[in-house]
């Protein structure tokens, strides 16, 4: 079985995705330039891009990573809770630099990023692989991005469906019978 037949088409080449990385990693290259700050991954889905982001910022970080997830029934009143965070003295009075796979509703980040802020945090920054702008529910815009999306659902560089597609190196949309074996995934699992 090859992951590769289940793809409609590609939205963002491997090529296309290293072009937007270079970009981003400048931008937050001269945004941080001279200040000591933690790249902050979200799990699972932005272990890949910020594993490329940071290797093409050539000034000091630190790396932490977090994970969120939803619970309840899906439908109504779902809820977030963090999984596992930094341990207090890499979040309190650092500058951080939230990095996820995709904003989408704006849900996961903007708990994330309140958690943070309560947990002491000297400033919170968010880097986002993907920007669905049409889906957003919380007010909330991401400071770096790569790509824009239209809303469409996407797998691949780290992003999943039910667990896989996350090792494609580009970004694609699926078949529509392969979507069709799963219902909507409960957007927040990482
Ligand atoms: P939000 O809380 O912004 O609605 O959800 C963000 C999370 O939803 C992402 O971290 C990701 O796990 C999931 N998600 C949203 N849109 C997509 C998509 O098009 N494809 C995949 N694979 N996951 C998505
Ligand atoms: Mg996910």
């Amino acid at each position: 079985m090859n992951l590769h037949g289940d793809i409609e088409r590609v939205l963002f080449t491997e090529a296309e995705i290293q072009r937007a990385i270079d970009r981003v990693a400048a931008e937050v290259t001269s945004a941080y330039d001279g200040n000591d700050f933690t790249v902050v991954s979200v799990l699972k889905g932005s272990c890949i891009f910020a594993s490329d982001l940071i290797r093409r910022i050539p000034i000091p970080l630190e790396l932490a990573f977090l994970a969120a997830s939803s619970y309840g029934s899906g439908t109504v009143s779902r809820g977030l809770r963090m999984n596992f965070l930094p341990s207090d003295n890499e979040i309190e009075g650092r500058s951080l630099l939230l990095v996820d796979d995709i904003l989408d509703t704006g849900k996961t980040l903007h708990f994330i990023q309140a958690e943070l802020d309560r947990r002491g945090a000297r400033g919170v920054r968010t880097c986002v692989f993907l920007d669905k702008p049409s889906r957003r529910v919380v007010p909330i815009e991401p400071d770096f991005r790569c790509f824009e999306v239209e809303d469409t659902f996407v797998v691949g560089y780290g992003l999943d469906l039910a667990g896989r597609y996350r090792n494609l190196p580009y970004v694609g949309a699926l078949r529509e019978e392969v979507l069709s074996r799963h219902s909507r995934p409960d957007s927040t699992t990482g």
